[in-house]
């Protein structure tokens, strides 16, 4: 039987489908394309914000309408939080939140034999870690591994709590083994996941996240640790002396901001003020001085005043951020914010939308002009007429001499230009 799959959402979500996928790899299922036609479809939806949740129900309509006999799977976050929204599209067969993700092969077979329609949506708030591990993906060079999920901080404006559940992590043990499974099976960078990364171990062991960091670079063929993301709050002296010793943990840190505005801040109940922020940026930057930090941000929360957002504008600029992912507020049901009175209208949001964005790409390009015709090292993620493309530690994706040879190598390459939003050692 044919399985096609879709992924809505964040890096978490990726590697929950790359595990459903291999499990039914395992059992002799064929994966197809999502735009082939397939027997069971399996879409793995996002609520972070109204147009995750309308992206979602587009996709799920899509696909009962172009596999019309085939089994529809929806999982995820969204109908998590909002399964009654699911239950009304017709054609929908399988309905699972963010627990049972692993047991979908069995839920299908289940299906095939009595065709009843299933609903299985768990109470999250206090669940233990879905054992999940992952022996391969589609590329070749970088691997996936979610080390933790849930979050427990209740930011006033996100669903995330109520999608994901309490904190929880993956045993140490699984994490080790899993690393050095994607290692001895070629991968030479892995990227560490959750919901709330540096939160790792935080609930249960006298055993932390930079406890794991340093273990994981132990691993001899392992090159490059990336994470994904981590809180300004989880940046220890323990972490930093971490990122201090541990020259395979990458030069890039991605650590939201969501408000460069202090009275923001503490509205949207995020745990630190701009001089915490601020503080922190450079004591990475001792240690890491041509580190690339990137950040999210959130504009238009109620509230936010013109001269907020100007704070904001102006802090960006003294963090000096390499990249900005720039989100307008969207309401979520059953959130603070949602409450909140002094809701910011669509076009202001817009506005300031659109101003970040101008901001990021200046911001971006004075980062990555200090490159130019630098000594960089990029992992080869793909070639192509004697050109490769791959990622430097700092994520610039740089396209540069080479051949298939050096697919899934370090090599060196020396950029002369810059073709946004990649450089080019070709002239
Ligand atoms: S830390 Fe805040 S923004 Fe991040 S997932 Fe938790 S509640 Fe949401």
């Amino acid at each position: 039987m044919k399985v096609s799959f879709y992924t809505l959402g964040c890096k978490v979500n990726l590697y929950e489908t790359e595990v459903v996928m291999s499990k039914f790899k395992n059992k002799g299922y064929e994966i197809v394309d999502f735009s082939d036609k397939a027997d069971i479809v399996v879409i793995n939806t996002c609520t972070v914000t109204n147009t995750s949740d309308k992206k979602s129900r587009n996709i799920i309509r899509q696909a009962v309408k172009n596999n019309p006999d085939a089994i529809i799977i929806v999982m995820g976050c969204y109908t998590q939080v909002r399964s009654e929204d699911i239950k009304n599209i017709d054609g929908v067969n399988i309905i699972i939140g963010n627990t049972n993700k692993s047991k979908i092969v069995e839920l299908v077979e289940e299906y095939i034999k009595t065709k009843e329609n299933k609903v299985l949506v768990e109470n999250i708030m206090n669940t233990s870690f879905e054992s999940m591990t992952i022996d391969s993906f589609e590329t070749k060079t970088r691997a996936f591994v979610k080390i933790q999920d849930g979050c427990n901080n209740y930011c006033a404006y996100c669903i995330i709590p109520y999608a994901r559940g309490n904190i929880r992590s993956k045993e140490k043990e699984d994490v080790i083994k899993e690393v050095n499974y994607l290692v001895e099976n070629g991968y030479k960078e892995v990227v560490l996941t959750g919901i709330h990364t540096g939160h790792y171990g935080k609930e249960r062991y006298d055993y932390d996240f930079s406890d794991l960091l340093n273990e994981l670079c132990k691993i001899d063929n392992l090159l490059r640790l990336r994470i994904s993301s981590i809180e300004i709050t989880e940046l220890d002296d323990k972490f930093l002396e971490t990122l201090k010793n541990n020259k395979k943990i990458v030069d890039h840190l991605h650590i939201p901001l969501q408000s460069g505005c202090d009275k923001t801040l503490k509205e949207m109940n995020r745990k630190y003020d701009t001089s915490y922020y601020i503080n922190k940026i450079n004591k990475i930057r001792k240690i890491r001085k041509d580190i690339s930090i990137t950040t999210d941000l959130i504009v238009g929360f109620p509230n936010e005043t013109d001269e907020d957002f100007n704070k904001t504008y102006n802090f960006i600029k003294k963090v000096n951020f390499s990249k900005i992912h720039v989100f307008p507020y969207s309401r979520r049901k059953n959130t603070k914010a949602d409450l909140m009175e002094n809701q910011v209208p669509e076009n202001i949001k817009k506005e300031r939308v659109k101003k970040i964005l101008e901001l990021s790409k200046e911001l971006e390009l004075n980062y990555m002009k200090q490159f130019l015709n630098k000594e960089l090292e990029i992992l080869v993620e793909k070639c192509e007429d004697n050109i490769v493309f791959g990622h430097t530690p700092n994520y610039i994706g740089v396209k540069g001499k080479g051949t298939i040879k050096d697919v899934n190598k370090i090599i060196t390459v020396r950029p002369k230009r810059i073709e946004y939003p990649i450089m080019e050692e070709i002239e």
